[in-house]
């Protein structure tokens, strides 16, 4: 059964050529529906000819993925966890600021980075999210805004996984949702956080879609960044700045970069200062993010008034930073944790 929330309108157009003998207009037809109406049965497409409603129903599928578990907090943040047929299970987050509602996106089940202050790499990765899975963690969101007339503005690449070690699948996904047939969702709405793999910072920066970057930088030290990402063994922090200039000079656009505060392990006014000189040849933006507590892990939060010191410390050097507020900090918040907390429980699939 092939998958329809996993093409670009233009694989739709050709597959129902050449498997279902149809013209090119129908997949805008198919788009309007799945992504602009919202339709997730094809006998309610009813512009469509019943001979071609009965072939699709044959011959593909739509919404492959069931709730599993749905947390809301008092901020109005929603955290589900969605399972598939083979019984992985991803989280997906709606969030709702000022600007509007975003959705955070997993984009692997699992996580072979080994960061050792996340929980979505605990069990190690377990496979790819497919582009329409992607897509149907999205649709999950705007369902549940659709009843209160409200819309997702812009996607957040955060959810478990790395977005650069399936980064075919993710421009699959945000092309199929950039569409204007479809949801309508401007690049500049999406953004890519990665733990900074230099060759996809080039591919991105080579690409022209205009998304941002965020880059999960937390440590100003190679020593202390590969003890906490081991992933800055095969990219140490020269390689990921060269790669950042590249990226800034070819799109012109400046950087996110995240910096999770970890107590007594790079929170000092002294971190401060070095992640002032480190950063200040690149056009940037600074997200501080006092660490969520993940229980298999023993990490300790910076106190209060010290993420106020380094914040300010940042700005006094003119640096562009701004603390990373919690959002559903009264639910299982940190990525991974509602899953890991799943699989704990043995909850089935
Ligand atoms: N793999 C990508 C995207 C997923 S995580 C990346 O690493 O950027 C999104 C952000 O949350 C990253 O900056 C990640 O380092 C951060 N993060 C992971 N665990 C966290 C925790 N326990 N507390 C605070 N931030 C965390």
């Amino acid at each position: 059964m092939k998958h329809l929330y996993g093409l670009r309108r233009e694989e739709l157009a050709d597959w129902l050529k050449t498997e279902l003998n149809e013209p090119s207009y129908r997949a805008t037809q198919l788009f309007e529906w799945m992504y602009q109406k919202r339709v997730t049965k094809f006998k309610d497409m009813t512009n469509l000819p019943k001979h071609l409603r009965t072939k699709l129903e044959e011959s593909a599928v739509l919404d492959t993925s069931a709730e599993r578990l749905r947390q809301t907090s008092k901020d109005g943040t929603v955290k589900f966890l969605l399972g598939w047929s083979d019984a992985v299970t991803a989280e997906t987050v709606l969030m709702r600021h000022d600007y509007g509602n975003s959705v955070c996106v997993s984009s692997q089940i699992g996580c072979k980075m080994g960061c050792n202050f996340c929980a979505s790499t605990l069990g190690g990765m377990i496979r790819q999210v497919s582009a329409g899975e992607m897509v149907e963690q999205l649709l999950h969101s705007q369902k549940l805004l659709d009843r209160e007339g409200g819309r997702v503005s812009s996607i957040v690449m955060m959810g478990s996984g790395e977005p650069m070690d399936n980064l075919d699948e993710v421009f699959r996904f945000m092309d199929i949702v950039h569409d204007e047939k479809g949801l309508n969702i401007g690049f500049r709405h999406i953004t890519i956080s990665t733990v900074g793999i230099v060759p996809g910072i080039k591919r991105l920066a080579d690409d022209g879609r205009p998304v941002t970057l965020a880059v999960s930088l937390h440590a100003v030290t190679d020593e202390k960044r590969s003890s906490m990402m081991p992933v800055n063994k095969a990219y140490p922090i020269a390689k990921l700045l060269d790669a950042c200039h590249y990226y800034v000079e070819h799109t012109g656009k400046r950087i996110s970069f995240e910096y999770a505060l970890i107590g007594g392990e790079n929170d000092s006014l002294q971190d401060a200062r070095n992640l002032a000189n480190l950063l200040k040849e690149i056009p940037n933006h600074i997200n501080l993010i006092p660490v969520n507590y993940v229980p298999e892990r023993d990490y300790t939060r910076t106190p209060e008034e010290q993420v106020e010191a380094f914040v300010k410390e940042l700005q006094r050097l003119g640096m562009n930073a701004t603390v990373r507020r919690e959002k559903g900090h009264d639910i299982s918040a940190a990525c991974g944790q509602l899953r890991a907390e799943h699989e704990k429980q043995g909850v089935e699939n």
